[in-house]
C-alpha cells in the first residue's frame, strides 16, 4: 500500500491551482439557501469542490441525489462511504425541479453517490428526477452522471434512458492501469467502457455521452491519452481532464501537478481523436461549466482548456 507524506513532504500546491475562496456575494448565497431549503445535497460541497465559489456565484450547482452516503469507497473521492440509512426519497426529484426553477437554469446536471443496496441501484430515481426536471423547466436540458449500476446495468440503463436525458456521462476516472487499485473490484474499466457504448445502442434518440478523467493519480500522459482513444472507440462525445485534489491524509496521495500546458497537449490529443468536447486543465471536473461543455459538443466549437 502506498504511504500517505506528512505534511512537509506533500507536494505544494502550485499557482495555477489557487482559487479565490467563495465570496458571499448575491448568487453564492441564494444558491446555498435554495440548497438548504429543499434538503438537498450537491457533489459542489460533498467532495469540497475547488470551483465552488465559481459556480455558485454564476448561479449553477451539480445536484447529487440518493442521499449522502456512498456504497462505494474509492481512493480518491471526498464523498462519504458507508451504509447508507434511509431508501430514496421519493419527494427528492420535486424539491430538486422546484430548485433547479428557481435558480433559472437552462441545463441541470444530476449526479449521485453509488446506491449498491437498492435494488435497482437507484435508476428509478434518476427517471423520476429527470421527468420532474422536464416537467418543471420544459426548455431546459438535462445532463446526467450516472453510476455503474452494478448487476443490473441493462434494466437500469433502459429505465433512465426512457425519461430521454440529454447527456449521459459515466466517469471511467483513470486509466487501466490504476483502476482496480483507485477505484475497488466492484468497478471495471471495461465494464465502463461498455456502458457508455450501451447507452448509445439503446437510447433510440440523439444523446450526449460523457466521461471525464482525473490525473495526478500516478499515471503518464500517454496512458491518459490511450484512455481517451479507448473513450472515442465506444462513441463517447464529450471528455473532461483535471488535476486530482487529496482530499483527506486518507485518500490516494497526489503523484505530480499536471502542468497547463500538459492539459493543453491532452486538448490537442482529444481534438485529434475526434471528440466534440475536451475541458481539459487543472481545475476542470466533469460538471465544470457544463452547459459550455455541451454547447461546444453540439456546435461543433471543440475544445477548451482552462
Ligand atoms: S465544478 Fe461541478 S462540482 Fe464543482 S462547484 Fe462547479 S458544478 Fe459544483
Amino acid at each position: 500500500m502506498q504511504r500517505s507524506l506528512p505534511v512537509a513532504e506533500r507536494p505544494r500546491r502550485p499557482e495555477w491551482m489557487k482559487v479565490r475562496a467563495p465570496s458571499a456575494n448575491s448568487r453564492y448565497s441564494e444558491v446555498k439557501g435554495l440548497m438548504r431549503e429543499g434538503h438537498l445535497v450537491t457533489i459542489c460541497e460533498e467532495a469540497r469542490c475547488p470551483n465552488i465559489g465559481e459556480c455558485w456565484g454564476r448561479g449553477t450547482a451539480t445536484f447529487q441525489i440518493l442521499g449522502d452516503t456512498c456504497t462505494r469507497a474509492c481512493r480518491y473521492c471526498y464523498v462519504h462511504s458507508g451504509r447508507p440509512e434511509s431508501p430514496p426519497d421519493p419527494l427528492e426529484p420535486l424539491r430538486l425541479a422546484q430548485a433547479a426553477a428557481q435558480m433559472g437554469l437552462s441545463h441541470v446536471v444530476v449526479t449521485s453517490v453509488d446506491r449498491d443496496d437498492v435494488p435497482d441501484r437507484g435508476a428509478g430515481h434518476y427517471a423520476a428526477t429527470i421527468r420532474a426536471l422536464q416537467r418543471k423547466l420544459p426548455g431546459a436540458t438535462v445532463e446526467i452522471l450516472t453510476p455503474d449500476f452494478l448487476g443490473v446495468e441493462e434494466e437500469s440503463l433502459a429505465t433512465v434512458l426512457d425519461a430521454r436525458p440529454d447527456v449521459f456521462g459515466h466517469n471511467i476516472e483513470t486509466v487501466r492501469r490504476l483502476h482496480a487499485r483507485m477505484r475497488g473490484a466492484k468497478a471495471s474499466y471495461d465494464k465502463a467502457l461498455w456502458l457508455l457504448r450501451r447507452v448509445k445502442e439503446l437510447a433510440g434518440y440523439r444523446v450526449l455521452t460523457k466521461s471525464g478523467i482525473i490525473v495526478g493519480l500516478g499515471e503518464t500522459n500517454d496512458e491518459v491519452v490511450d484512455t481517451m482513444r479507448d473513450l472515442r472507440a465506444h462513441g463517447v462525445d464529450v471528455v473532461t481532464i483535471g488535476q486530482y485534489l487529496q482530499p483527506s491524509p486518507k485518500h490516494a496521495p497526489i503523484d505530480r501537478w499536471v502542468h497547463p500546458d500538459e492539459f493543453r497537449w491532452f486538448r490537442e490529443q482529444g481534438e485529434a481523436l475526434g471528440f466534440g468536447s475536451v475541458f481539459s486543465g487543472p481545475l476542470v471536473r466533469s460538471s465544470y461549466r457544463a452547459d459550455e461543455q455541451r454547447h461546444a459538443a453540439e456546435t461543433g466549437r471543440g475544445a477548451v482548456a482552462y
